[in-house]
Formats: C-alpha cells, sequence, structure tokens
C-alpha cells in the first residue's frame, strides 16, 4: 500500500525502550519514572469502580474533573477557563496535540515547529497534509531568534506550535519570548498550540510562562496538559486541552470522533486527588533536588552537561569522548556501557547531529547512582 507517512519508522521512545530491555540496561531514554505513584491515588481509582465509574464518561471529560481542573488554573495562573466550554479531558498530551492539530489543518497549510521537537508533531502534521516549516534550535541555549521566525512566516501559515519547558532540550520560553511572539502574530490568524505538559517541571525559582498569561496568545491558543507528568503515572495516558470556546467547539468535534470520551474511573480518581494541591504542589522541588543529584553524579564523567532549566530531562555533549554520530554512540552506551539514553539527532526530521544525549532523570535516586557509576567509565 501506498504509506501516508513514508519515511517515518518506529518512535524513538519504543526502539530506546525495547533496546533497554534486550539488553538488561538502565533504561534513561523513554521519559516515564521507575517508581510507583502514590497509593493513595490508585486506591482513589478503585473507589471510583467501586463508586459506579465505570461507564462512559461525558464526551468532553468527567464534569468534576474539569471543574477541578479549572480550580487549578485559576490557583496557578489566576486565569479563567470556563469547564463547560473551554476545558476538554483527552487521553493524554498526545491526543490533545493530534486532535487540536486534526481541528484546524487543512491540505496545504504550514505549521511552524521549534526542532529538536516532541517527535509527535511533524508526522501528525503531514499526516493531516500539511506542511511543517521548521525553527532549528542549537546547543547549547536552544534560543530562539524571533526575527529569523519572522521569515518562515507566509500566507498559508496557520499555526506554530510551542513547547515549553522543552522537550528535549529543558530550555524555557521566557516573557521576552512572549513579547516577540505577540508581535510576530498581530494582526495575522495564526493559532498557537502550546504543549506545556512539563508546566510544574521548571526549576531555579523561575515561573513558567504559560500562553494564557497573555490576552493576545490565550485568545488563539490550545494548551496541552498531561496527568501522567503530573501524577508520575505516565501509563494512564490522560490530560486535558485548554482552549477558548470558539476553538474547543472545533476541538470537541473532532475529540468525539476519535475516541468519544477517556477512562472514566481514572478521571474521577484524579479529580479526587487533585482537588487538594498539597498532592501536586511538590513536585516541582522534587524534580529539581532530582535534577541536582544527577548533575552533581555526572559532574566528574567527560559528559559535558547543557543547562537544565525545566523538564525531566538532562541533555549532555559527548564531544570530548567521541566523534561517532549519536545514534552509533547511544548504541554503544547501550551494548557496551549499559545505559539507554536517547540520541538528540531522533528530535530532528533532518536528523542534525550535535552529538549529544538525553537523560530522563524522573528515576528512583539509586537508579541514578547506578547509571552514574557506568556513565564515569565512559
Ligand atoms: N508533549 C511532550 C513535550 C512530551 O514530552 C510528551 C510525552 N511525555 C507528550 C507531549 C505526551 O504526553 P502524554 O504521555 O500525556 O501523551
Ligand atoms: N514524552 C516521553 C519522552 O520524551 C515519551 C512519550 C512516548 O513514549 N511517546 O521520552
Amino acid at each position: 500500500i501506498q504509506s501516508k507517512l513514508p519515511g517515518v519508522g518506529t518512535t524513538i521512545f519504543s526502539v530506546m525502550s525495547n533496546l533497554a530491555a534486550e539488553n538488561n540496561a538502565i533504561n534513561l531514554s523513554q521519559g516515564f519514572p521507575d517508581y510507583p505513584c502514590d497509593p493513595e491515588l490508585t486506591q482513589l481509582v478503585t473507589k471510583a469502580m467501586k463508586d459506579g465509574f465505570n461507564q462512559y464518561a461525558p464526551m468532553p471529560g468527567n464534569n468534576f474533573l474539569k471543574e477541578t481542573i479549572a480550580e487549578k488554573v485559576e490557583k496557578l495562573y489566576n486565569v479563567k477557563y470556563n469547564p463547560d466550554t473551554e476545558i476538554t479531558v483527552t487521553a493524554g498530551g498526545t491526543q490533545a496535540i493530534f486532535t487540536a492539530l486534526a481541528a484546524i489543518i487543512n491540505p496545504g497549510d504550514e505549521v511552524i515547529i521549534f526542532e529538536p521537537a516532541y517527535d509527535s508533531y511533524a508526522p501528525t502534521i503531514k499526516l493531516l497534509g500539511g506542511l511543517v516549516k521548521t525553527y532549528e534550535l542549537a546547543p547549547p541555549d536552544y534560543g530562539i531568534d524571533w526575527d529569523m521566525v519572522k521569515k518562515l512566516f507566509t500566507s498559508s501559515t496557520r499555526m506554530i506550535i510551542l513547547n515549553s519547558p522543552q522537550n528535549p532540550t529543558g530550555s524555557i520560553l521566557s516573557e521576552e519570548d512572549m513579547k516577540a511572539l505577540i508581535r510576530l502574530i498581530n494582526g495575522t490568524d495564526v493559532l498557537i498550540l502550546s504543549d506545556e505538559v512539563y508546566e510544574h517541571l521548571i526549576y531555579d525559582e523561575r515561573k513558567h510562562k504559560s500562553v494564557m498569561l497573555f490576552p493576545e496568545l490565550k485568545e488563539r491558543s490550545f494548551i496541552v496538559a498531561s496527568f501522567g507528568k503530573l501524577l508520575h503515572a505516565t501509563g494512564w495516558k490522560l490530560g486535558y486541552c485548554l482552549a477558548p470556546e470558539q476553538l474547543t467547539k472545533e476541538f470537541r468535534k473532532v475529540h468525539q470522533f476519535n475516541v468519544f470520551s477517556v477512562n472514566s474511573p481514572m478521571q474521577q480518581a484524579i479529580a479526587d486527588y487533585i482537588k487538594e494541591p498539597s498532592n501536586y504542589i511538590g513536585i516541582t522541588a522534587f524534580f529539581e533536588n532530582k535534577r541536582n543529584y544527577f548533575r552533581s553524579l555526572l559532574a566528574d564523567s567527560r559528559f559535558e552537561l547543557l543547562p537544565c532549566k525545566g523538564s525531566y530531562f538532562q541533555c549532555a555533549s559527548y564531544s570530548k569522548i567521541s566523534d561517532e554520530k549519536d545514534t552509533d554512540f547511544s548504541m554503544r552506551l547501550i551494548k557496551e556501557f549499559g545505559v539507554a539514553t536517547i540520541p538528540v539527532s531522533a528530535f530532528y526530521q533532518k536528523a542534525t547531529d550535535y552529538k549529544i544525549i538525553r537523560f530522563c532523570f524522573a528515576k528512583e535516586n539509586s537508579t541514578l547512582a547506578l547509571a552514574a557509576e557506568k556513565l564515569k567509565n565512559v
């Protein structure tokens, strides 16, 4: 058959996690915790099942959960979203991204993305007949020159995808970035898809600059969030999308036909759990400590650590160790040293290779220590 996605293979996250398992390597590749989520949360799922939450949830999401999300967002950002018309519960961030793009992108529409990027963006755009316009970010800071972004704008530009804190680089967008973006889109009808799944994972006292804080951006943005990150439960595949009413209307037209609604007992349990902010507010310090610990472990290795301002990923250059391609080097790390990572070229469509690999530090400290022992021999 004629492939709709020629050139697309299996996602790097499956490839590396499978290789880690086959080679019995420590898996610092795919981003997920190796420790359990709070037992209180799993008990709440059992409770929700016993309480009868076992049939379809309402199409846009459990009402209690949507209200709780609205409360959480207002508490954190002092911004209001209407649970009835502006919040939709999704099967993780990935489905929210897919659905927002499917609701908006027509064949020939152009979407601007910043690479290295989470690997679902480009294939989803292409699947919809859209054209990917790429801005390549470069180490060590992965900053954006907005005048260069402007050069990517054409009359076909339909959307721009932001991701802050960023996967895989751990970089973040500042207030100045947001102001430059506002100037850039002023007078256009370009929409924004803002992937904020790492909103709580931002360090060194920095504050997350959500697009919702800027009315000129909020009015044209889909914001994507993930409970997988917030609750250390990536396998639950639950998240949500915030968007103004007109955008949410279009979003739900697609959502109702690609999943209809998502896991009912878990929605109820999550609402019960996050109703209490102390159940998630500590996550920032928790991951900041892990980042600091992992960086300290690698301080006397031959890897050069890049800045990590957010996310649960630490990037490192190995250019002082080897001039192999990053894909070859990460293979060798698995096979010879027993540590699985992600080669950052996997996040560029052109496989741009800066000799950088990505470690996930959402792991037990003992896992990080064991990995570091091995990495010190590299
Ligand atoms: N966006 C980014 C930047 C991610 O790293 C991820 C995955 N961890 C997602 C979206 C998808 O989130 P989910 O697992 O909730 O689908
Ligand atoms: N976001 C996670 C990562 O970057 C993995 C998501 C996935 O496996 N699709 O590692």
